[in-house]
C-alpha cells in the first residue's frame, strides 16, 4: 500500500477547474424536454452524448472488475495519454520517462504538450532499467511520470518488477495496458486501490477488435479518475462509440473465440516463420504481433510492400527487426507464401 499526495502532483489550473455538469444529469435517459444545449429537436442522433458515459462504464465496471468510480472512458486510449500529460506536466518545465522501443504516442503528446522526456531504454532482454529510472527521477525533480507499456509495443514482451517501480517511483506511474486482453493474467488493474499513483490504461481497439470506434480507459484511484474527468472535453465519446462498446461487453465468448483464434494463430506464425532462412530470430510475445530479426529489415519490408502486404518496420528501434500483426488464418498464410518466395 503506498498513499502518494496526488494534489500536490496537479498542474494548479487543473486543481481549480470544476468538474462538468448539467440539470440533465439528474434524469436518466431521455425524460424531460431538452431545450438548454442548443441541440436540433429533429432526428435520430440529435442528442449529444452522455459526458458521464454512465451505461459503459456500469457495464465495463462489471466485465472488468473494477469500480465504477475508478473508471475513465477516453477518445481511444491516445486522447488518456494527452490528458495525463495536460494534468501532470507544466509545458516547457515539467518532464516524463519513457522506455525504448516503446509506443510512439507517449514522445508525439509530449512534443504536442512541450513535455521535455528522458529516454531510458529497456534493458537487453526489453525490461525496465529500474536502477536508471529511479536515479533520474531523484535527480531531476522536473520529473512528474513514467509511461511504461506491458506487453511492450513493439517488443511483445510483458514487463517485470512493475511492483518494484510503483514502491520506489514518486511520481505518476501510467500502465499502459492495450494489449493485456492477450494475456489477462498480467493485469495491474487489481493494484489500483494499492497505489494512488497508478493509473492503469485499456482499450477497445485491441482484442476487442474495435480501432474503428476508438473508445480507451483507465482505471485508477478516485482522484485521479475525477482530474481526468473535469480536464476531459465533456462530450469526448460520442453515442456511437459508447452503444458499440457497450454492446461488445455484452458478447464476451465472441471476444474470447476471437481472441483464441489469434493466440493459436500467433503460435502457428511463429513457427511456420522459424522455418525460414531469413528469419533470424522471433520474440516471445503476449500481445497479438510478434517482433521478428530478420537478415534484412528494409528489403523485407520493401518487397512485402510491394507484394501488396504491410508490416511494420521496426528497424530503427530495433536492428533488422520487423512488427508483424497476427491476421486472419488466411492473411496469415498469404504472409507465409510470400515471405517464403524471399530468399
Ligand atoms: N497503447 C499502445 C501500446 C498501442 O500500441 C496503441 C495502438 N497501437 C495504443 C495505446 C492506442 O490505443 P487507442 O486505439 O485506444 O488509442
Amino acid at each position: 500500500m503506498r498513499t502518494v499526495d496526488i494534489e500536490k502532483m496537479v498542474r494548479p489550473n487543473i486543481l481549480a477547474l470544476k468538474p462538468y455538469s448539467s440539470a440533465r444529469d439528474e434524469f436518466s435517459g431521455n425524460e424531460g424536454i431538452f431545450l438548454d444545449a442548443n441541440e436540433n429537436p429533429y432526428g435520430t442522433l440529435n442528442r449529444y452524448p452522455d459526458p458521464h458515459q454512465k451505461a459503459l462504464k456500469t457495464k465495463l465496471s462489471e466485465v472488468k472488475n473494477v469500480p465504477f468510480n475508478q473508471i475513465f472512458i477516453g477518445n481511444g486510449s491516445d486522447e488518456v495519454i494527452d490528458l495525463i500529460y495536460r494534468i501532470f506536466c507544466e509545458p516547457g518545465k515539467d518532464s516524463a520517462i519513457v522506455c525504448p522501443p516503446t509506443y510512439g504516442m507517449y514522445e508525439v503528446s509530449a512534443n504536442i504538450n512541450h513535455i521535455q522526456l528522458h529516454e531510458i531504454p529497456l534493458t537487453s532482454d526489453f525490461q525496465l532499467d529500474i536502477e536508471k529510472i529511479l536515479q533520474t527521477a531523484e535527480t531531476d525533480s522536473s520529473v512528474k511520470l513514467i509511461f511504461v507499456c506491458s506487453p511492450n509495443n513493439p517488443t511483445g514482451n510483458r514487463l517485470d518488477n512493475l511492483e518494484k517501480l510503483l514502491e520506489n517511483f514518486n511520481g505518476i506511474v501510467v500502465a499502459d495496458e492495450a494489449y493485456v486482453d492477450f494475456c489477462p493474467e498480467y493485469s495491474l488493474k487489481s493494484k489500483i486501490n494499492k497505489y494512488s499513483h497508478l493509473i492503469v490504461m485499456q482499450t477497445f481497439s485491441k482484442a476487442w477488435a474495435l480501432a474503428g470506434v476508438r473508445v480507451g480507459m483507465a482505471f485508477a484511484g478516485e482522484k485521479i479518475i475525477s482530474l481526468l474527468d473535469k480536464t476531459k472535453p465533456p462530450y469526448n465519446v460520442s453515442i456511437i462509440n459508447q452503444q458499440v462498446a457497450l454492446e461488445a461487453l455484452s458478447r464476451v465468448d465472441e471476444f474470447e473465440k476471437r481472441r483464441d483464434t489469434i493466440l493459436q494463430q500467433r503460435a502457428y506464425l511463429a513457427e511456420e516463420l522459424s522455418k525460414l532462412e531469413i528469419v533470424k530470430k522471433i520474440y516471445p510475445s503476449d500481445a497479438n504481433f510478434l517482433l521478428v530479426e530478420v537478415s534484412d529489415a528494409n528489403r523485407i519490408y520493401n518487397e512485402l510492400v510491394q507484394k501488396k502486404v504491410i508490416v511494420r518496420n521496426r528497424n530503427r528501434q530495433v536492428t533488422n527487426c520487423v512488427r508483424i500483426t497476427i491476421g486472419t488464418p488466411g492473411e496469415n498464410e498469404e504472409l507465409l507464401n510470400k515471405l517464403r518466395t524471399l530468399v
